[in-house]
């Protein structure tokens, strides 16, 4: 059976490049009728923080991405990495190195001066020395002195690494806590992980984790280095280029299928499908169409996205998801008219909830017109119908066709221009110039409150 994971360090929120792995790693499970896991890798402890921990979790239930087993904590299995150790060490697989911070330095700077490359010299490897008294020593894996390591990376293809190439790592650190690559190693083997799709920043420590499945004698799972993500300038995605924390999309007003549909075409395609289902993605899904090169950012085509799937999203359930933006924004909206209805009104025009949640407010707030509306709408000239209006409506069976024999009975009567009188009726009622049809928009807002605003800004006209 199929099985992979998601593996992400709490060491801060969860950004679209580690919810764009799990997507691919929970698609490929899916596909395949397998299983995907969620495993949290908290060996970290001065970076790892429990607020880290409830963003992964709750940017994973907000995004759909559901495991089948998990999340394990790697800090709850700390007793298995020292056995695990304990096994290499005994094999002779592996072995305790005392060296101390200073004399790696020194071991460094001598390897720098010389022109190599920075590694440990395997000084402790086969040493017959005494161990020194009171130092606390870390262990370190027998990387394989010569041959190579090669897999056939599902996204990548071939890639081989010369054992010399690599030094003999630390596995366990002197407080007994794994370091990541021998953590991984022995979780994806306990846990059964056949394919490991990660972001291609591992890939150098691809050929370590084979060395250690085998000094094990564990099989070694297929593995899928994913390019990372850029940003539109071509450098790699981070905070600069927006918004890279998932849940920050949520409170920005972006729909969970609309974030998973535009990551999981990221840097992987199925034709020319840009929008696709969670099932079509879970039908299409394949390790073959990860494109080999970096991926693209672009934040107006996830606008796009968000927009269609506005557009097909139940009406009530956007009211559902507007709600508590105007909540925050404190507007109440059980004083009004139904949020449903406001929705409805201008949902197609809308590409995020927080512009559903900000057209929403006037339905049950009056808003205060800028001093730059009063002052271009608010003229003497119109003013006579304005109060006209005011009677009319006050006298209307409030509904949209009477709204509108108001309204135009008003144009003509006083001999003006519709947008004459729509205008500042607009900017009277909503604060604003740019509203759903008026008559709808008002009929919504209900007589009383258009009267009372309508009062209220009279008392603005000059004169
Ligand atoms: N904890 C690692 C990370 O967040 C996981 C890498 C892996 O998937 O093996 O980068």
């Amino acid at each position: 059976m199929i099985r992979t994971r998601f593996a992400p360090s709490p060491t801060g929120y969860l950004h679209l490049g580690g919810a764009r792995t799990a997507i691919f790693s929970w698609a490929y499970a899916r596909r395949h009728g397998g299983q995907f896991i969620l495993r949290i890798e908290d060996t970290d402890l001065e970076r790892s923080t429990q607020p880290s921990v409830q963003a992964i979790l709750d940017g994973m239930a907000w995004l759909g991405l559901d495991c089948d087993e998990g999340p394990y904590y790697q800090m709850q299995r700390v007793a298995r990495y020292k056995v695990a150790a304990e096994q290499l060490l005994k094999d002779g697989k592996a072995y305790y190195c005392y060296c101390s911070k200073e004399e790696l330095n020194v071991m460094r700077e001598s390897q720098r001066a010389r022109g190599d490359k920075p590694r440990y010299d395997g000084r402790w490897r086969d040493s017959k020395e005494i161990p020194p008294t009171g130092v606390a020593p870390v262990i370190r894996f027998k990387n394989p002195l010569s041959g190579e390591v090669s897999w056939d990376d599902e996204v990548k293809g071939q890639i081989t690494i010369a054992n010399g190439e690599l030094d003999d790592l630390v596995i366990m650190r002197t407080d007994g806590v794994p370091t990541y690559n021998f953590g991984v190693v022995i979780d994806d083997i306990d846990m059964s992980i056949t394919n490991v799709i990660r972001g291609d920043d591992h890939v150098n420590n691809t050929p370590r984790q084979i060395n250690i499945y085998k000094a094990l004698g564990a099989p070694v799972p297929k593995f899928a280095h994913v390019p990372m993500i850029l940003g539109s300038d071509g450098e790699r995605l981070s905070k600069r280029h927006g918004a890279v924390s998932v849940m920050q999309y949520r409170d920005d007003g972006f729909l969970p299928e609309a974030l998973v549909n535009y990551l999981a075409r990221l840097g992987w395609s199925h034709g020319d499908a840009e929008k696709f289902s969670r099932d079509e993605l879970i039908e299409w899904f394949d390790l073959a169409h990860i494109s080999k090169s970096p991926a693209r950012f672009d934040p107006e085509k996830l606008l796009w996205l968000n927009q269609q799937y506005i557009r097909q999203a139940d009406t009530a359930r956007l009211a559902e998801l507007t709600r508590p933006f105007l909540a925050a924004d404190g507007c109440d909206t059980s004083d009004g008219p139904p949020l449903n209805d406001v929705i409805a009104l201008f949902r197609d025009r809308a590409s995020t909830i927080r512009e559903l949640a900000d057209g929403s407010v006037f339905f049950y707030r009056k808003l205060q017109p800028s001093a730059a509306l009063r002052e271009k709408f608010y003229t003497t000239d119109v003013r006579p119908a304005l109060v006209d209006l005011q009677g009319r409506f006050a006298a209307a069976v409030w509904n949209r066709a009477a709204i509108n024999d108001a309204i135009k009975g008003v144009v003509a009567a006083h001999g003006l221009k519709m947008p004459k009188v729509a205008m500042p009726l607009r900017v009277m009622v909503t604060g604003a110039t740019h509203t759903p049809s008026i008559d709808a928009t008002l009929e919504l807002i209900g007589q009383q409150r258009v009267l009372a605003r309508m009062a209220a800004e009279l008392a603005h006209f000059p004169g």
